[in-house]
């Protein structure tokens, strides 16, 4: 059984002392509500200068919250000037780390083969990847909703071990930030293709037990009929997880 995973990243939002207080206020509403970690996972990915402060917070009071990186170097270390090694992201406890988001993609023009990269970079330092893939609109409109993602995920799952502990988030372009979410039946559909794909490449092992996570104008009012396909078993959350209440009803989804 897959345990749901329910992801806030928060983009360039909130510095450390900004996230202090969120993560604060987010274990109380989590604890207020009872909720437990074994029936929804719960994680962060605040920008890198919080990633001290929320370790912190996390061990000193024993947190029931996950955090990671938004991105992370594919080298270990040198002459990368503002670059971040995976290896300082462990050292920080982190469990997680983005690669590939759209964001990166389109602004960075981070490419397959750099999602690949760093996808191998991350297993190698023990992080957990969330992988990102997605296809814009114009992808849609011209190849359908799958060719794109089962491509992107195809190169950056190459090489990797069977045994690799990954996640992978399906995010159409066009549903980020946009207001408008895939349907739950488009975002099955996609994560059910990108399900083969792990079969493909790792193995039925790793197919069974990685998490598909939707992603794209998810919100409290939308997560429980994404959360009720099959393959989807989580979600990666921008906007809305900016807010502890609704974050936290997201993290509460009902079936
Ligand atoms: P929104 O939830 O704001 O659409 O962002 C989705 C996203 O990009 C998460 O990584």
């Amino acid at each position: 059984k897959r345990v749901p995973l329910l992801a806030g990243n928060w983009k360039m939002n909130l510095d450390h002392l900004q996230a202090i207080a969120f993560v604060q206020k987010l274990a109380w509403t989590l604890k207020d509500a009872d909720h437990d970690v074994a029936d929804a996972e719960v994680a962060v990915f605040p920008p890198f200068t919080d990633l001290r402060s929320v370790q912190t917070l996390v061990a000193a009071d024993k947190l029931p919250i996950a955090y990671g990186a938004q991105d992370l170097s594919a080298q270990d270390s040198g002459a990368f000037t503002g670059e971040i090694s995976g290896s300082f992201l462990a050292q920080l406890d982190c469990t997680y780390v983005i690669i590939g988001h759209s964001e990166r993609r389109t602004l960075h023009a981070e490419d397959d083969a750099q999602v690949k990269a760093k996808t191998a970079a991350a297993v190698k330092h023990g992080l957990v990847p969330v992988i990102c893939v997605g296809e814009t609109a114009e992808d849609l409109a011209e190849q359908g909703p799958s060719a794109v993602p089962v491509a992107q995920l195809t190169t950056a799952l190459e090489g990797l071990d069977s045994s690799a502990d990954i996640v992978v988030a399906y995010e159409p372009v066009w549903a980020i930030g946009s207001g408008q979410a895939a349907t739950p039946d488009q975002a099955e559909q996609v994560a059910a293709a990108l399900r083969e794909v792990i079969r493909s490449v790792l193995g039925e092992d790793a197919a069974a037990r990685t998490r598909i996570l939707y992603g794209g104008s998810v919100k409290s009012s939308n997560i429980a009929g994404f959360m009720r396909e099959p393959n989807v078993d989580g979600a990666l959350i921008g906007g809305a997880s900016l807010d502890v209440a609704e974050f936290s009803s997201i993290v509460r989804f009902q079936k």
